[in-house]
């Protein structure tokens, strides 16, 4: 079924100009800024607010849970290095957004929300646009070890520490990036899975992301 919403001229010149806008911040990979141009993140919003969804800021998607600002999309995606073929696991699925851009960049997403009415909004919206992600339900603090490993692992909620199970479940030579600090502010990190037993931690801005709920976390 097609998708009910249109991308017209007025939309896709305001995707633009986000664009042009994020490289101004400081996004400087390529294929990230190309996938920017390419989601049409209006879809996301309810057409009373599309002279929204292209500003840079994140939005309330119901359920107290927002889309994130498209600069931060940006700047987790370009940590992650996406190759073509990548097996990604996504924690926080919210809108969808994120999972799109990272399909767009080549990557097989595994992606998993918490919120039942959140993830059953999303596997209605993402297969509707033509992004056939593999959606789950449950608490992705624990990661999903039926389907591990994973070349990349974003989390895209803010995290208290960087759980055990996540760093399991990535493959030597995989970067895992998510937001941990307390419930109000977070620095962005990197872990890169060096060997079987060893990690490189990389500490970088700071953001505000909702909290990541769960067995490993808040
Ligand atoms: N990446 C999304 C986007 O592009 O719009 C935004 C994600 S939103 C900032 C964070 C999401 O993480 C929320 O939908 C929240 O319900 C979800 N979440 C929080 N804790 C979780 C957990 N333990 N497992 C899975 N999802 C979780």
């Amino acid at each position: 079924m097609a998708y009910k919403f249109v991308d017209n001229y007025r939309e896709r010149g305001a995707r633009k100009k986000l664009v042009a806008h994020l490289e101004g911040r400081g996004i400087s990979d390529k294929k990230v800024l190309e996938a920017i141009g390419k989601v049409p993140r209006h879809f996301f919003f309810d057409e009373t607010f599309w002279n929204q969804a292209y500003k840079d800021i994140a939005f309330p998607i119901g359920d107290g849970q927002t889309i994130s600002q498209p600069y931060t999309v940006a700047y987790q995606s370009e940590l992650l290095h996406i190759k073509k073929g990548d097996k990604v696991l996504e924690i926080g699925t919210g809108s969808g957004y994120q999972t799109c851009i990272l399909m767009e960049l080549g990557a097989n997403v595994y992606t998993i929300e918490r919120q039942e009415s959140i993830y059953r909004h999303t596997i209605r919206v993402l297969p509707g646009m033509g992004y056939n992600a593999h959606f789950f339900l449950g608490d992705g603090s624990k990661g999903i070890p039926e389907h591990a490993s994973y070349d990349k692992i974003i989390v895209t909620a803010g995290a208290p520490w960087v759980p055990e199970a996540l760093l399991k479940q990535l493959k030597i030579g995989g970067i895992l990036v998510i937001p941990v600090g307390d419930e109000n502010i977070q620095k962005m990190v990197t872990v890169i899975r060096i060997s079987e037993t060893d990690y490189d931690r990389i500490e970088l801005d700071t953001f505000r992301f909702v909290p990541l709920v769960g067995d490993q976390a808040w």
